[in-house]
Formats: C-alpha cells, structure tokens, sequence
C-alpha cells in the first residue's frame, strides 16, 4: 500500500513538473501581452547584451533575433535538467554518461541537444564576417551600393546606421503590437518587427495592399469591436523576393496611409472599417438580421432619415418581460443604417463594448427598445 502510495506522488510530482514547464515555456516564447509588459522576455533578461531599441535598432534586432533563437532553442534541454532535480525521476546526469538512461529519454536528449547545436550553428554562421549573413544584414545589404567587396561589407554599417537614425526620431510611426508583431514606418523605411523575425524595405521600393480584413466582436486588450487588415508588403528590387504580411488595426489604417510615402492598394472586396461607428454599423446589420423578421401588411414608405432608401424596419418588443424595454407603436420609418446611427449616437461613447447590449428610445415615440427589439420588414 505504502510502496503504491510512493510510486503514485513521484508521478504526480513529475507530472506537475512537465505541466508547469512547459506551461511557463509556452507563456515565455508566446505570451500574453501582460508578460511582455512584465519584462519576462529575451530582449529585458538579456538588455546587457542585446542594448536597446530606441539608441540604436538594427543592431539590437540582430542580437535580439540570434539570442531568441538561441534561448528558446534550449528550452528542452532545460526540460531535462529540470526533471533530474524531481525526486525518483529516471532523468539524471550521471546516468547520461553511463550509459543507463532510459532509451525514450536518450532519444529525447540527443534531438534537444542536436537542435540546440543545429541553432547556435546557424547563430554563428550568421555572425561571420560582421554579421553578413544574418537575415536584417541580407535585407539591409540589398539596398547597398556594391563597389569591390571591401566597401559592401562595411558598407550595410552605414545603411544600417541611418535606419537607425531615423528610428530614433521622433516622426516615426509605428503601429501597436498585434500579437508579436508591427508594423514601423520611417522617413525612408518600412520595417516590420516579429518574435523570429524582422524585414526592411525601403519606402520607394515596395509597394502595400490591404488583402483581407477580419472582424472580431471583441478584442482582448480593448475589450470591443476591432478590425483587423492583412497588410501584404512586397519589395520590388527583385522578383525573387517573397512578400511579407502584418495585421493592422483598422483604425490605426489612416494613420499609416499619411506615413507612407506610397499609396496602399485595397481590394475592392475590403470595406475599411475605420471608424468605431463604422465597425459598430457593421456589427449592428449582422446582428437584427438574426433578428425575428416583421411581416408588414402596409405598403413600405421611405426611410424619414436619409430619404433615400425605403424603411426596413420596425420595433416590436422581442426581449423579455423584465427588461425596461416598451411597446413601439410606430409604422415602419427608418433604414437599417439610420437606426444604426440613431442607437449608436444615444450610447455611452467611451464605452463601445457596452453598445451592443444598450438600449435607446424610439425615435419618434421615445418607447425603449434594445437590440432584440429591432425586425427587419420581412419584404427586405
Ligand atoms: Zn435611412
Ligand atoms: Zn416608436
Ligand atoms: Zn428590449
């Protein structure tokens, strides 16, 4: 009983211990924004080395990029290490070097120590020659004039000193962080920072597209309605070249079309929602069509709001008995859009995520109603 008792607490210790690893691990390579904000990330544990963004950029990407390689690579080996410290483990050193460690966890040392090697490998094949072969140099090296190889080598130093340069200034424009990532935008550059990637481009040597836009009813950070615009860029000095793509915020999509020098090029299928009004009109079509549609028997008249389109709807008490909601008795007179507009102007406008689940007086007859209360005529 006893010996049952043991065997079952060293596998909840170990068990406890992978979870929790692998838990933190997952949190520290792809964490939430409070752990980034928290300082829990290479480029702070590591700042004595890698330096600082704002004094001087490339150069702290190149090492941010090779020392996050080189940390996240050496997790599973940490895995190990951690687990010969559990009590009663099968993991432990001395038995790494005897040769009595369990095959599955030989197997599971040797991939993790031959990654990590395969890694550091191609951290020091990017150092050579002052950092030549690291992918920023490649980008930057490619909008370097080259005359004999002794000015090339030397010569990304003072490209990359400018960008540096300009990112320090204070007219630069960057968007905010969409998961690891965003978008920079200098006097001459267009860069965009990731975990396990950055890419340059020059401003007249790309040419941007919004490509697709998604739309989410809530945004964790902010807590309502965002869009989200996938922005292709694709640098033109060479066919070869692939494009890259970052997500925008739509409402920061104004922004970044004044701080490019070029236009950005939207598919005609992409309706930029800019605006929180007009993400909320959006919100608000998709939501009283899923509504309980209103049979009219009286011919449609015009929407009294704009005059332009015919009246769409009407409002009829759908919600439930205990909300403060009334009985409208009104003919159908507006469109869709212009109740939109009306129930947006009588909500708290500080706090768009509350909109939705607000209420707002008839137009005509002051009877509240809510989102539940509004049918589309079912003519429509
Ligand atoms: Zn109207
Ligand atoms: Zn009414
Ligand atoms: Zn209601």
């Amino acid at each position: 009983m006893r010996f049952q008792f043991r065997v079952r607490k060293m596998e909840n210790s170990r068990v406890l211990f992978s979870i929790l690893y692998w838990l933190c691990a997952f949190l520290f390579v792809v964490g939430p924004a409070e752990i980034k904000s928290a300082g829990i990330t290479v480029e702070n544990l590591f700042s004595s080395w890698i330096g600082r963004e704002d004094v001087d950029f490339v150069n702290f990407h190149i090492k941010r990029l090779s020392f996050t390689a080189a940390v996240h690579s050496a997790l599973p080996i940490g895995y190990f290490l951690g687990m010969t410290c559990v009590s009663d483990s099968a993991a432990n050193i001395s038995s790494l070097f005897n040769g009595s460690l369990e095959f599955g966890w030989q197997l599971y040392v040797c991939t993790s120590i031959l990654l990590h090697i395969a890694v550091l490998t191609i951290i020091f094949y990017w150092s050579m020659d002052d950092w030549s072969n690291h992918p920023i140099v490649k980008d930057i090296s490619l909008y370097v004039n080259h005359r004999g190889s002794e000015v090339a080598r030397s010569s990304w130093r003072v490209r990359g000193n400018e960008i540096s340069n300009e990112f320090r200034r204070i007219d630069k424009y960057a968007t905010s962080y969409t998961g690891w990532s965003r978008l920079i935008v200098t006097e001459n550059w267009i860069m965009m920072t990731a975990l396990y990637k950055v890419r340059l481009v020059p401003q007249d040597k790309v040419t941007l597209a919004v490509m697709q836009s998604e739309e989410h009813d809530i945004s964790p950070e902010s807590n309502s309605m965002v869009q989200f615009l996938s922005l292709r860029i694709k640098p033109t000095v060479s066919p070869h070249l692939k494009p890259f793509y970052v997500r925008i915020l739509s409402t920061e999509f104004k922004e970044l079309k004044e701080a490019v020098m070029r236009s950005i090029l939207t598919l005609p299928n992409i309706s930029i929602l800019q605006t929180v009004d007009e993400m909320f009109l959006k919100a608000f079509r998709e939501h009283i069509h899923s509504n309980r549609s209103f049979s009219s028997l009286t011919p449609v008249e015009q929407c009294i709001g704009c005059m332009q389109n015919t009246a769409q709807i009407k409002l009829v008490k759908n919600c439930d008995s205990s909300s403060p909601c009334q009985t409208c008795a009104c003919r159908p007179l507006w469109c869709i859009d212009c109740m939109g507009r009306w129930y947006a102007s009588r909500q708290d406008r500080t706090r768009p995520e509350t909109w939705l689940s607000g209420n707002a007086p008839c137009p005509m007859c002051r009877a509240k109603f809510c989102m539940l209360d509004i049918s589309v005529l079912a003519s429509n």
